[in-house]
């Protein structure tokens, strides 16, 4: 896709309105801004559109179109964009994604030029303060075994591990792929490097919700953290419909059937899930409502796509090229310049501006999940 402007007037639901500022000026600050009084501090980059697996609600069967190798951003352009982002910029939360981010052969570097790129960054902005950049993964853990020893060493914090169910028949259909045995080797591994608390993502399907009980069950005995998320409209092949989203609703009815459940609120406010203790705890399961219950107010977000483009909505479909300023030989001054003026534009919700949209309405994207980067 062109980094443009695109403004594509073409939406589920409602019309998109234009992401005029307006007249509203931007505030003198250098941080990530939003014409909404947002503050992102969340960076995601997704680094390869390619996956080892072909989830039916992300990608088509044959994958993602890939990215050119040389349009691809490479460690050292990562590192210098994590280094804007955290010394200039306010990014404290840094999490890899893609596709898959254990297909890039240089993952290990990439996690290391951040982690430097962040440390440094921290140091230059904020030298007297002790808090350390995270920088976290999400992965489907196909091959997290044999590397994960030298992710920590470069600077891994954290992992998430998208698994939807522990039935590896159910597995096997709903990614195209019969490789349960090696994800749970993967999560293990990642247990065992002390990567914990691992979190386990799952989407909420009409096919996984019958093993819901069991995949927490598995989640419980591993210590994992298990958080569902309602199925958004960003599958590859389009078949999403609003029909199909299994409820917040239905899955508490499912769990509630095996295990005390009691509502224990949210991390902090910008934290997507709301969660509950399973059994009077210390386990927790969390849910996601993405569709039902949009948490756009408390989005704090910025994406960097593998080509190097800034989105500030996961549906908004207008890009900003860093790597072309990056390339273009710009300061690190007219990047961040480049950065704040996307963010400025986020829209308020679903990637427009209107006021009145729907919390289950969505602007209709060109990428899907796994070519923006989940
Ligand atoms: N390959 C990695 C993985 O499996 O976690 C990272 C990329 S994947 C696109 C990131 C996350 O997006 C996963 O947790 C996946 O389940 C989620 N995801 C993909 N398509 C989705 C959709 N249509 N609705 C909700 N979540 C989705």
């Amino acid at each position: 896709m062109a980094a443009v402007a695109l403004g594509v007037p073409s939406v589920r639901g409602v019309p998109r309105r234009a992401a005029t500022p307006g007249g509203r000026p931007r505030p003198a600050t250098p941080l990530l801004v939003d014409r909404y009084g947002r503050v992102a501090r969340d960076l995601r980059v997704s680094i390869t559109t390619a996956c080892s697996l072909r989830c039916t609600y992300c990608m088509p069967a044959e994958g993602l179109p890939l990215v050119p190798r040389d349009e691809l951003m490479t460690p050292e352009e990562i590192g210098r964009l994590v280094g804007i982002g955290v010394r200039d910029l306010g990014i404290r939360d840094i999490r890899f994604t893609g596709g898959e981010p254990l297909m890039r052969r240089d993952l290990e570097e990439i996690i290391g030029a951040a982690r430097t790129a962040a440390d440094d960054g921290m140091a230059a902005s904020a030298p007297t303060s002790a808090e350390r950049v995270r920088i976290a993964m999400t992965s489907n853990a196909l091959g997290l075994d044999k590397r994960v020893g030298a992710l920590v060493a470069a600077g891994l914090d954290r992992v998430n591990v998208s698994l939807d169910t522990v039935n590896r028949e159910a597995f096997a259909t709903l990614t195209r792929r019969d490789r349960l045995d090696d994800v749970l080797k993967g999560i293990r591994a990642a247990l065992a490097a002390g990567l914990a608390p691992v979190k386990i993502n799952a989407v909420l399907l009409p096919e996984t919700l019958t093993g819901a009980a069991d995949l927490l069950a598995w989640a419980v005995e591993h210590g994992c953290n298990l958080r569902f998320i309602e199925e958004m409209p960003l599958d590859a092949d389009g078949q999403w419909t609003r029909d199909d989203v299994v409820s917040a609703a239905d899955l508490l009815g499912v769990l509630g059937s095996r295990f005390r459940l009691t509502p224990a609120g949210r991390e902090d406010p910008s934290a997507p899930a709301e969660e509950w203790l399973v059994d009077d705890g210390p386990a927790t399961v969390g849910i996601i409502a993405s569709v039902t219950r949009s948490f756009c107010g408390a989005c704090d977000r910025t994406r960097l796509t593998a080509e190097g483009t800034v989105r500030s909505c996961l549906f908004g479909n207008e890009e900003t090229d860093l790597k072309a300023l990056l390339r273009n030989g710009a300061t690190d001054d007219e990047v961040g310049d480049a950065w704040r003026a996307a963010m400025w534009a986020k829209p308020r919700a679903h990637g427009s501006d209107a006021v009145e949209l729907a919390a289950d309405a969505f602007a209709q994207t060109e990428r899907s999940m796994g070519a923006i980067g989940g």
